[in-house]
């Protein structure tokens, strides 16, 4: 028997044996795996009733996330995966799924099923998964999402002709609309009672079949007894097949692949490829067939207006700078009213409740922390934009659009997508790196991506450009994104010149079809978001905002009223331990044109961008001189003149994002010396790019 044969076939699998500890009792591990933008995590999200972000192209989740799902008094463990188009992985994000899948996880060993999410308006492009994973002899269920796609475009695909001949359960779904969820829960619950395996089994030609017989037995042999999917691994040399085999036995079975390759004809690796073809095409031929194609049809015509090579990037341009536009003007509607109630609200404290309390409260949480909160609208806004790209599909081609130029700078394409990302917040924009192959290639994107200004500087932009441009804040708050980008692509030059030398790998990626974006996505967004929100404001910045508020009021014994009208404002601060400890600023930030408040500002934003104006807030609002004065009032009397704003900008825009990205940083580079070196050139880029502001602004009058 030398041709390929498809065949079905049984086996039993022993039960109870793999629940292992590293999981709560009885729990049973469900694995969410399948191709990028096939909509795992939002079928994760149903499942277990979470908000993670979704977005309509690879590489938005690049961790493992477990979440749980009860089911016929089961507890099934639900782990979202990054992202794989096979077990071959290359990338270190496809790594964490496929070493999940194929080794286990430390004490919580395998999966006790994996669940493989596909596209059903792309089945073709899943079934080499679902062939790998079948060959793992893990139980398997398909997920066919996207079916209302699949009804939309008339592609004619029967969920139970495809069950019966995979031999594994089909479910048909609609992820974000949650049709299909609830059958699921039960396919699972029923495969985990039911251990009877009647999976496809794809047999190879006669001497692939024998190898593979000769690998398992070498290593039962030595006692580490191996199953199928892994023996395949290792006869097609897949990169991270070799785990928990020592070199000896790795010899050993070299030496068995080399004796009994055939000496004509294909190598293996070739073999097995062209077996699992013969199969697929044949499953496809069987239970799929497509009479007409509206949606591909649309999503073409789209392109050749959205990728024209002269038009492209004019529209993309237009289209974020009518995203910033929208960020301002409809921003600063409810920003007035909140501004005003906040002042009025520390004020009211400040009288209501006597003493030291009234003045931590008014001052401190109120007057600082709460000035925050009136940047919620712009940044549900520009959050809101920014996801209807990403699940539109638009976000992809825009990465396309930027390969060329990004090339230009020495970057890769996909770079794009973390920088982009880097809009919302820097630190899952810096995690996305993950997607990019080569280590060179991660490490310049993660030195750039902290100059992508995140959703935590725009109150800094919003706040500075009410007190000092009401008439052009949204052309100036998107030429700071612009010019974020800017520092990045020409920074990315230069490193790429110097430090990180080397060719980019080349630019895989696919264009999504376009999709229209869901309420209930945006909703959970939104819902989510502000809640992230609020949280940070009641802890993180409402601590800083008492603690700046502290230090810039004591010691008390020394602010003694001052009888001479100009005197107080000075005596007032160089008694206290904020001037004490931040003094040594003042000369530093001098060039700049900034004061000490504005300096103490920018060192507390080092923790957090949210926390810089809630220190101006504590810093420059409450002052017994100007009593009801609003931040945008304040602003206007502290800051020296428009061009220090701009400066200040412009800092604000490069220096580095918050803590967590250094964390970060630190985390997925794992070299102190890069992490050291991003901290230092972005604060020297960011003094030199807000001197040169301020010089330029001087000179054009502003100051
Ligand atoms: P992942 O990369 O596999 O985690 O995919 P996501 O869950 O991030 O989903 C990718 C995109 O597809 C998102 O924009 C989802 O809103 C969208 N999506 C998910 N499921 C469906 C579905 O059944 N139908 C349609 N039309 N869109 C879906
Ligand atoms: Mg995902």
């Amino acid at each position: 028997m030398t041709r390929p044969l498809l065949h079905l076939h049984s086996h039993h699998h022993g039960s109870g044996s793999s629940l292992t500890t590293g999981r709560r009792d009885g729990e049973a591990l469900v694995a969410l795996a399948g191709n990028p933008n096939s909509g795992k995590t939002t079928i994760f999200n149903q499942l277990t009733g979470s908000h993670q972000k979704v977005g309509n192209w690879g590489g938005v989740t690049v961790e493992r996330r477990d979440g749980w799902v009860k089911s016929n008094g089961r507890l099934l463990r639900i782990v979202d995966l990054p992202g794989m188009y096979s077990l071959s992985a290359v990338s270190p994000d496809e790594e964490v799924a496929r070493d999940f899948i194929v080794h286990g996880f430390g004490a919580e060993g395998r999966p006790d099923i994996v669940v493989q999410v596909v596209d059903g308006g792309r089945l073709e492009r899943s079934l080499l998964l679902t062939v790998q994973l079948i060959e793992q002899e893990l139980p398997l269920v398909l997920v066919l999402n996207m079916f209302d796609e699949v009804r939309r475009r008339n592609l004619l695909i029967d969920p139970k002709r495809l069950s019966e001949q995979l031999g594994i359960p089909v479910v048909p779904t609609v992820g974000n609309r949650g049709e299909g969820i609830r059958q699921l829960v039960e396919t699972l619950a029923d495969r985990l009672d039911d251990s009877r395996d009647g999976a496809l089994h794809i047999a190879f030609d006669d001497a692939t079949e024998a190898t593979l017989a000769g690998i398992r037995q070498l290593c039962a042999d030595t006692g580490r007894p191996i199953g199928r999917g892994y023996a395949i691994g290792l006869l097609t040399r897949e990169p991270s097949a070799p785990r928990g085999i020592d070199a000896g036995l790795m010899k050993r079975i070299e030496a068995e692949i080399e004796r009994r390759q055939p000496r004509i004809g294909r190598t293996f690796t070739e073999a097995v490829t062209h077996t699992r073809y013969t199969a697929i095409s044949k499953l496809l031929a069987e239970s799929v067939s497509s009479t007409a194609d509206h949606r591909e049809g649309l999503t073409a015509r789209i392109d050749r207006v959205m990728l024209d090579p002269w038009l492209g990037i004019p529209i993309f341009l237009a289209l974020m700078f009518g995203l910033f536009q929208l960020t301002f003007t409809v921003g600063a509607v409810p920003m007035d009213w909140i501004d005003g109630l906040m002042s009025g609200l520390g004020e009211m404290v400040k009288g209501g409740v006597p003493g030291l309390w009234g003045e931590v409260l008014g001052d401190g949480i109120i007057g600082g922390a709460g000035m925050i909160l009136v940047f919620l609208p712009n940044i549900l806004i520009l959050m809101m934009g920014i996801h209807l790209f990403e699940d539109s599909g638009y976000m992809a081609r825009a990465a396309f659009l930027m390969d060329r130029l990004m090339r230009l700078m020495g970057l890769h394409g996909k770079a794009f997508i973390p920088l982009l990302m880097g809009f919302g917040c820097n630190v899952p924009a810096l995690m996305a790196s993950r997607t990019l192959e080569s280590r060179r290639d991660r490490l310049l994107t993660m030195l750039l991506t902290p100059f992508m200004s995140c959703s935590a500087r725009l109150p800094v932009y919003v706040i500075v450009t009410a007190a000092f441009f009401p008439r052009t804040g949204g052309t100036i708050i998107f030429t700071l994104y612009l010019a974020g980008l800017m520092a990045a692509l020409l920074l990315g030059r230069l490193f790429s010149r110097t430090l990180l030398k080397g060719q980019s790998a080349p630019f895989v990626m696919e264009l999504p079809p376009y999709r229209w974006p869901t309420g209930r996505t945006t909703w959970n967004l939104l819902r989510f978001n502000t809640k992230m929100f609020l949280r940070r404001i009641g802890t993180l910045v409402a601590a800083f905002a008492v603690l700046i508020w502290f230090l810039s009021n004591f010691p008390r014994a020394a602010v003694a009223p001052d009888p001479v009208e100009d005197g107080v404002e000075t005596a007032y601060a160089e008694s206290t331990y904020i001037y004490r400890m931040a003094g040594w600023a003042e000369p530093v930030f001098e060039p700049l044109g900034f004061t000490l408040k504005m300096d103490i500002a920018l060192i507390s934003g080092f923790v957090a961008k949210e926390i810089v104006v809630a220190t101006m807030g504590v810093l420059m609002t409450g002052d017994s001189e100007a009593e009801e004065a609003t931040l945008v009032q304040a602003l206007q009397r502290e800051v020296p003149s428009p061009a220090a704003a701009l400066a200040f900008l412009v800092f604000v825009l490069l220096y580095t994002p918050c803590l967590t990205t250094v964390v970060t940083l630190q985390r997925e580079a794992r070299a102190w010396q890069w992490t050291a070196f991003s901290v230092a050139y972005q604060t020297g880029v960011a003094y030199l790019a807000a001197w040169g502001t301020l010089v330029v602004a001087r000179g054009l009058g502003m100051g």
